[in-house]
C-alpha cells in the first residue's frame, strides 16, 4: 500500500511478539525512529502494523537492535503463518529441569557434600540466562515487566544461598512461560483459521471462455476474468456462475455448513469451496475487493480493538506493579531497621512479593477472553466491529426490529396488479418497472422482476438519471416519457380527502399478509396498484422467544410500511409492539426513545431506510447476507447469514463473554492480594509464588479459551 505523501504501511510479523510486555518493549523501540508514523499491534497475530515514511529496513533493524526478529508480511491474503515459537522454551525448560533433577540426586546421595549443590547453580545459570537477558531488555526499555522483576527475585534467592529453591523456581517459571505460550498459541490458530481459507491460486482463461488455461495468484485476477472451478478447490475472487452447476460450501463466510445450490447467474464468494461440480465464472470484483477479504479486515480491525475492560486492566497492571515494588522494598528495608527480625527473612519475603508483583495475569484476564468470543462469534457468521460490541450486546435491554428484509426475506413476488380504469396491467408494470429501475429496494427488485417476467418493456428515455429521486422511506419517482410518476406504500399519495378516497379505492382488498401495497401515480390520478408478497424469515418466532428467555422484553418492529402488513408480521413473530407507516427519521426518533427508556437498545435491519437508526441504535445489527457490503460497514454488526436465531445466541455470547473477563478480573486480582498478605506474614515461599502466579495466569487463559467452545443449551 502506497498512499501518497511517501508513508507506505508494512505489516511486520515479529514471531517472538508474545505478550504486553513485548508490545510495550516494541513500541518504545519503534516509536523513536523518526520514520515511523504509527503503530498498531495486533498481538495475537504477532504482528505490528507499522506506517512509516521511506523504507522499511530501518524499522526491521530497529527490531533486530532490541532481538527480535521480524519480517513483513504481505496484506494480501496469505495462509496465516504460525511458525513454532517455543522450542526455546523447551530448550531452556529441558535444560534448567534436568540440572534440577541431577542436583536432587546428588542431594540426596552425598547430603552435606557442598560440591552437590553446583547442579542447582547450573540450573540456576540455565533456566535464569533467557530470563535475565530479556529482563535486561525491559528494564533498558524503562519497563519493568515480569522477566525483570523474576529475575531480580531468582538472583536475590541465589545470593541469599538458596540455591536449591531457585532452582525450582526458574524450572517452574520455565514451565509455566511454556504452557503459556502454547494455550496463547491455541487461542491465536482459532483466532487464524479463517485466514486459512485464503485462496491460494486462480485458474483463468486467457482470452475469453474458450481460452488456454493459465494458473496465477488470486491477487491477479482482475474482474470479468473468466475462471475454471473445479470440484473440491475455493473460488479465487467473487464472481458469478457463467457455465455449470454444483453445490458450494459457504461455511467459511456464513458458518452454515450446509451446501448451497448454485446455477447460471448465482453469486460465487472468494474463499468459498466448490462441490461437485465443475464451474466456469466470470470475476466480478478483485481479491481484495471480495467479501471474504473485507470480512478478513473486519475480523483483524475488532482484534486490535480494546474493550473497555482491557484498557482498565491495563491501568490497574500499570499501577499495581509498582506499588508492590514499593511494598517489596519497604518489606526488605522497614522491618529489620525497627529491629523486627533478621534482613535475610525480610529480604527474602520482598523477594516473593517481586514474584507476584508480575501483571501477566492481570493483563491477560480480558484478551484471550474477548478474542476468543470474537472468533466464536466468526465461526458462527456473526461479525463483529470490536468485543465491545458483543459486550454492549449482553447488555441490551430492548430490541427493535425492522421488518422488510429483516423479519421477512425481503425477497417480494408481485402477486396482483390492479389497473386504474383505461389502463391496463402492463401500462402499470411499465411504468413502475421504469421508475423503479433507479431503486434497490426490495420492492423495486420484485416490481422489475415482474416486468420482466411478463416481457414488458421498462426502458424510460435517457432521462431517468436526471430526475431519479427517492421520497424519504415511501417510494421513488422520476420523469417517465416526459410525466411525472410516483411509486410508492399509499402514504406518498394521501394528502387531500379526495386524494385518500381515490386510494382506499385502489388498496382495500388486494392487500396481501406480510406484504405491501405499492400504487403507482402520475400527473393524471393514480394509475394502478401493485400488491406484493413478502414471507416471513424461517426463524422469527423462535428467535423472539429466544431473546425473551434471555430476559429481554422489550421487543418492536419498526416499519415503513402499511398496518395490516406490519400486523401480520408481527403476529408470526410474536411481536406485539408495532409501529408501521415510519420514515427513516422516525425510526430514528423511536429508537432514541428507546435509548432513554431502557439504555441499551440493539436495532436490527437490513440497511434500507433504517442505516441512521442502526448507527443510533446502541448496538446495530445488519442483516447481510454475503454480498451486501453498505449494511456491513455501517453496523457494529453483521449476520452473514439470514438467520435470526443468531441474535440471541450472539447476546448469550456476550454475556458469557462478559462473564468470563469478570472472573478473570476478580481472579487474578484476589489471588494476587491474598498472596501478598501471605508473603508478607512469611506463609509464602518463593515457589508457591511462581505457582501462584503462574497459575492464576493459566487460569485465566483457559477460562477465556472455554468461550472458543459452542455451548449448546442457547442454540
Ligand atoms: P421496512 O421498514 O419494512 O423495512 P422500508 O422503510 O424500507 O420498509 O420501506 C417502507 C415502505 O416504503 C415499503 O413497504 C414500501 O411500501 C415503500 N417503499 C420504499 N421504497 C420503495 C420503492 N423503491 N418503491 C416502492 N415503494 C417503496
Ligand atoms: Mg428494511
Amino acid at each position: 500500500m502506497k498512499p501518497p505523501g511517501g508513508t507506505a504501511t508494512t505489516v511486520v510479523f515479529v514471531p517472538a511478539m508474545d505478550c504486553p510486555d513485548e508490545e510495550r518493549e516494541i513500541r518504545a523501540a519503534l516509536a523513536r525512529l523518526p520514520s515511523v508514523k504509527s503503530l498498531t499491534f495486533r498481538l495475537f497475530a504477532r504482528q505490528v502494523v507499522v506506517a512509516h515514511r521511506g523504507p522499511v529496513e530501518p524499522v526491521l533493524e530497529a527490531l533486530r537492535r532490541i532481538g527480535m526478529e521480524g519480517r513483513p508480511v504481505d496484506e494480501t491474503l496469505r495462509k496465516a503463518d504460525l511458525p513454532r515459537t517455543d522450542l526455546g522454551q523447551w530448550r531452556t525448560l529441558l535444560l534448567a529441569g534436568a540440572a534440577l533433577l541431577l542436583g536432587v540426586l546428588l542431594y540426596a546421595f552425598l547430603p552435606g557434600e557442598p560440591l552437590a549443590r553446583l547442579p542447582f547453580l547450573a540450573s540456576i545459570l540455565l533456566g535464569g540466562a533467557p530470563v535475565a537477558l530479556r529482563g535486561f531488555r525491559e528494564v533498558r526499555n524503562r519497563s519493568l515487566g515480569m522477566n525483570a522483576l523474576m529475575t531480580v527475585s531468582i538472583g536475590g534467592a541465589a545470593l541469599l544461598g538458596e540455591w536449591a529453591e531457585a532452582s525450582v523456581v526458574v524450572t517452574l517459571f520455565a514451565l509455566a512461560n511454556l504452557l503459556e505460550a502454547r494455550s496463547l498459541d491455541r487461542a491465536r490458530k482459532a483466532t487464524m483459521e479463517l485466514f486459512s481459507a485464503s485462496p491460494e491460486r486462480a485458474v483463468v482463461r486467457v482470452g475469453g471462455v474458450d481460452g488456454e488455461e493459465r494458473t496465477i495468484p488470486p491477487e491477479e485476477v482482475r474482474p470479468g476474468d473468466i475462471l475454471v472451478i473445479r470440484p473440491g478447490e475455493r473460488v479465487p475472487v467473487d464472481a458469478v456462475v457463467h457455465r455449470g452447476t454444483s453445490d458450494l460450501n459457504e461455511a467459511v463466510l456464513t458458518g452454515e455448513s450446509l451446501p448451497v445450490e448454485k446455477k447460471e447467474g448465482d453469486p460465487l464468494y472468494a474463499g468459498t469451496v466448490n462441490g461437485r461440480g465443475p464451474l466456469i465464472a466470470r470475476a466480478t470484483l478483485a481479491l481484495s475487493d471480495s467479501t471474504f477479504a473485507r470480512i478478513l479486515r473486519r475480523v483483524e480491525e475488532a482484534q486490535t480493538q480494546k474493550a473497555p475492560v482491557q484498557t482498565f486492566m491495563e491501568r490497574f497492571a500499570a499501577a499495581y506493579t509498582p506499588a508492590v515494588l514499593g511494598a517489596a522494598i519497604l518489606v526488605a528495608t522497614l522491618p529489620p531497621l525497627l529491629g523486627g527480625g533478621s534482613a535475610a527473612v525480610w529480604v527474602y519475603r520482598a523477594l516473593v512479593l517481586l514474584v507476584i508483583a508480575c501483571p501477566c495475569a492481570i493483563v491477560l484476564a480480558s484478551p484471550v477472553a474477548t478474542l476468543s468470543a470474537l472468533t466464536r462469534a466468526t465461526r458462527e457468521g456473526i461479525l463483529f466491529k470490536g468485543a465491545r460490541h458483543l459486550e454492549t450486546l449482553g447488555k441490551v435491554r430492548a430490541v427493535a426490529f425492522d421488518k422488510t428484509g429483516t423479519l421477512t426475506h425481503g425477497r417480494l413476488r408481485v402477486t396482483g396488479v390492479r389497473p386504474a380504469p383505461g389502463r391496463t396491467e402492463e401500462e402499470v408494470l411499465r411504468l413502475a418497472g421504469a421508475v423503479e429501475a433507479g431503486s434497490a429496494h426490495p420492492v423495486a427488485e420484485a416490481i422489475r422482476r415482474e416486468a420482466s417476467r411478463r416481457g414488458v418493456a421498462t426502458a424510460a428515455r435517457g432521462t431517468l438519471a436526471r430526475t431519479f429521486a427517492v421520497v424519504d422511506g415511501r417510494g421513488v419517482r422520476a420523469e417517465v416519457d416526459g410525466m411525472r410518476v410516483c411509486v410508492g406504500n399509499p402514504g406518498m399519495f394521501g394528502g387531500t380527502d379526495s386524494m385518500k378516497d381515490e386510494v382506499a379505492r385502489f388498496t382495500v382488498g388486494g392487500e396481501e399478509p406480510a406484504g405491501s401495497t405499492v400504487l403507482v401515480g402520475t400527473d393524471d390520478g393514480i394509475a394502478g396498484a401493485l400488491f406484493l408478497s413478502d414471507q416471513v424469515r424461517a426463524h422469527a418466532a423462535e428467535t423472539v422467544r429466544a431473546l425473551r428467555g434471555l430476559g429481554i422484553r422489550h421487543l418492536v418492529l419498526l416499519t415503513g410500511d402499511n398496518e395490516a402488513a406490519a400486523r401480520s408480521v408481527g403476529d408470526s413473530a410474536g411481536i406485539d409492539e408495532v409501529e408501521h407507516g415510519l420514515l427513516p427519521e422516525d425510526k430514528l426518533e423511536r429508537i432514541r426513545a428507546l435509548v432513554a427508556a431502557h439504555g441499551a437498545v440493539a436495532m436490527v435491519g437490513d440497511g434500507v431506510n433504517d442505516a441512521p437508526a442502526l448507527a443510533l441504535a446502541t448496538v446495530g445489527v445488519a442483516m447481510a447476507a454475503a454480498g451486501s457490503p453498505a449494511a456491513m460497514e455501517t453496523a457494529d454488526v453483521a449476520l452473514l447469514t439470514g438467520d435470526l436465531r443468531k441474535i440471541p445466541s450472539a447476546v448469550a455470547l456476550g454475556r458469557r463473554m462478559v462473564g468470563a473477563v469478570r472472573q478473570n478480573v476478580v481472579a487474578a486480582i484476589a489471588i494476587k492480594l491474598g498472596f501478598l498478605a501471605l508473603a508478607v506474614a512469611g506463609y509464602a515461599t518463593l515457589w508457591m509464588a511462581v505457582l501462584a502466579d503462574m497459575g492464576t495466569s493459566l487460569l485465566v487463559i483457559f477460562n477465556g479459551l472455554r468461550l472458543l467452545s459452542p455451548r449448546t443449551d442457547i442454540e
